[in-house]
């Protein structure tokens, strides 16, 4: 058990139903079986949205646009083919805690960012993205509302802790209650919100933390995919173009826990169940796409650089 470690506490609102107040347009991690719903999913018509600004920009930019050859690598087929950009990031690690606890260590914050480069290296499988991350600084804030109520002081601590531009990083460990795991802006968001853009994870989610079957630090992996741009496979359920990424096949609904098949939609591949943007236990997830991550670079170049 590391300093710092706690069980998630009861969350904070005030009885009744329990309700989330991530901001709208932001996206976050749900705990199979809490109350709360997604309600920042972004729906078809504003992922639909999303695209054609996205395409609009990167053809200002002379960059191809939209996905991929229908013959790109799918998932499970073992490709680690790596893209010909990449993009290192810096990472500033902001330590929310009260007293001591959630005041983790620096080798904590180190093994989550191994975790990040592990993942989006495709080293645990997958593809291998192109992005890597590089650990900048930790800063650490001894403050217990900030610590254990960090969805409703966000618009505090983030404007005075975040550092760099739109292709820094900055990421938050706090006490999210019991519903979260963490939840990220979402990078056409930054040029309106400069100081809001981040991801935010729950301390128990980090390697070996206190969260059964989320204590890999994939919360982190998952978060920073949608700082990325990336959607959700099950984005639009069955109804294409879904995620806006080819190689993912379509999904109905989230995953919970690690089911030993599952096929929700009609079209061809099994449901990506072991995909970082899906809402599996941690043990069951071990890669992006190679789509993932040419669209990961697509919303790179045109918001992040
Ligand atoms: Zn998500």
């Amino acid at each position: 058990m590391r300093p710092g470690d706690h069980s998630p506490g009861p969350r904070r609102s005030g009885g009744g139903t329990p309700t989330t107040t991530v901001p709208d347009g932001d996206e976050a991690r749900i705990r199979p079986g809490s109350h709360v719903q997604e309600r920042n999913v972004e729906g078809p018509g504003q992922a639909a949205a999303v695209q054609r600004r996205l395409d609009e920009l990167l053809a200002r930019k002379g960059e191809p646009v939209t996905v991929l050859p229908r013959s790109s690598p799918v998932p499970g087929s073992g490709a680690r083919r790596r893209l010909s950009d990449q993009v290192r990031i810096p990472v500033y690690f902001h330590v929310l805690h009260n007293g001591s606890t959630g005041d983790i260590s620096a080798a904590l914050v180190r093994k989550q960012i191994a975790a990040l480069n592990a993942a989006y290296g495709g080293r645990y499988g997958g593809a291998d993205t192109g992005f890597s991350f590089e650990l900048q600084s930790i800063s650490r804030s001894d403050n217990a509302s900030w610590y254990s109520n960090p969805e409703a002081t966000e618009r505090d601590f983030k404007p005075r802790l975040r550092h760099g531009g739109p292709g820094t990083l900055n990421l938050y460990s706090a006490d999210l209650g019991d519903d979260l795991l963490g939840w990220s802006t979402f990078p056409w968001l930054y040029k309106g919100a400069p100081k809001m853009d981040g991801v935010v994870v729950h301390v128990g989610s980090m390697p070996g933390g206190t969260i059964d079957h989320f204590n890999r630090g994939f919360s982190a992996v998952h978060e920073t995919g949608h700082w990325l741009g990336l959607f959700h496979p099950f984005e639009g359920g069955c109804t294409p173009p879904g995620d806006y990424v080819d190689d993912t096949p379509p999904e109905r609904d989230a995953t919970n826990g690690c089911p030993a098949f599952k096929d929700t939609c009609p079209a061809p591949g099994t449901d990506p169940i072991h995909n970082f943007m899906d809402y599996s236990w941690d043990i069951c997830m071990n890669q992006f796409t190679h789509g993932q991550g040419v669209r990961a670079h697509q919303v790179f170049t045109a918001y992040r650089t």
